[in-house]
């Protein structure tokens, strides 16, 4: 198997490769989703210059990342899964980025966590783009509701996020997601992962979150 640090390097010039096809000059971010992955596998990639991560679980990220962090204090990491409101504290002091906030009661228990702890932490809204029922997200038609509500609680909005149905072509998804955060003013689009980054650029993702691969499969 490769090492990680080539697949970093790949990982990168097919970002790059994407963005200049697009003819996008703008910033893309690359998470690094290290979910179910240990410190082991991580550290090389931190070693090979990759600084921000994704993690979905609360607890997980709170067992690992304090200690890797320790090392390198300029590690942003995103919580990229569900949130569960009772987790809110928790998520607000650990967390950079949060990527999963999709409904009202989320909204008021992140407010007052962040007024708590005196820390911002900008938000992506999750749209639940395929209308799936088991997939969390917002429905399209309550987005513009739950973005009045979160610029009322004075939330930080980074813009929306999305994961699109398995295994249909991923591009319509994409392009509604863009139409959906231009028609809401917002800028950024947090969406592709490993078998979709490169579309995901092309309709123009900022953030892609990619696990697989960097990291290989998971178990
Ligand atoms: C696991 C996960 C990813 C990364 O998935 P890969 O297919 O391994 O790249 C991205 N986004 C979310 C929300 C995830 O849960």
């Amino acid at each position: 198997m490769d090492r990680p640090e080539t697949r970093l390097e790949n990982v990168n010039a097919r970002i790059t490769a994407a963005a200049k096809l697009a003819r996008r000059t703008d910033p893309i971010t690359l998470i690094a989703v290290s979910k179910t992955h240990s410190a082991e596998a991580i550290r090389p990639l931190i070693a090979a210059g990759q600084r921000v991560f994704g993690e979905n679980r609360v607890q997980e990220a709170q067992a690992k990342w304090p200690a890797l962090r320790e090392a390198r204090p300029d590690i942003a990491l995103h919580l990229v899964g569900q949130l569960q409101s009772n987790k809110a504290d928790e998520a607000v002091s650990l967390f950079d980025c949060i990527h999963s906030l999709d409904r009202s009661s989320l909204v008021a228990a992140l407010a007052r966590a962040m007024d708590k702890a005196g820390r911002q932490v900008p938000c992506f809204v999750q749209v639940n783009i395929g209308a799936e029922e088991q997939k969390g997200g917002c429905a399209i038609a309550e987005l513009p509701a739950l973005l009045a509500e979160a610029r009322a609680a004075d939330l930080p909005l980074a813009g929306l996020m999305c994961v699109p149905p398995f295994g249909i072509e991923p591009a319509p998804f994409f392009a509604l997601l863009g139409k959906l955060a231009d028609d809401n003013g917002l800028a950024g689009l947090s969406m592709g992962m490993s078998d979709d980054f490169e579309t995901a650029i092309t309709l123009g993702a900022t953030h892609v979150r990619v696990g697989s691969a960097l990291f290989g499969a998971r178990e």
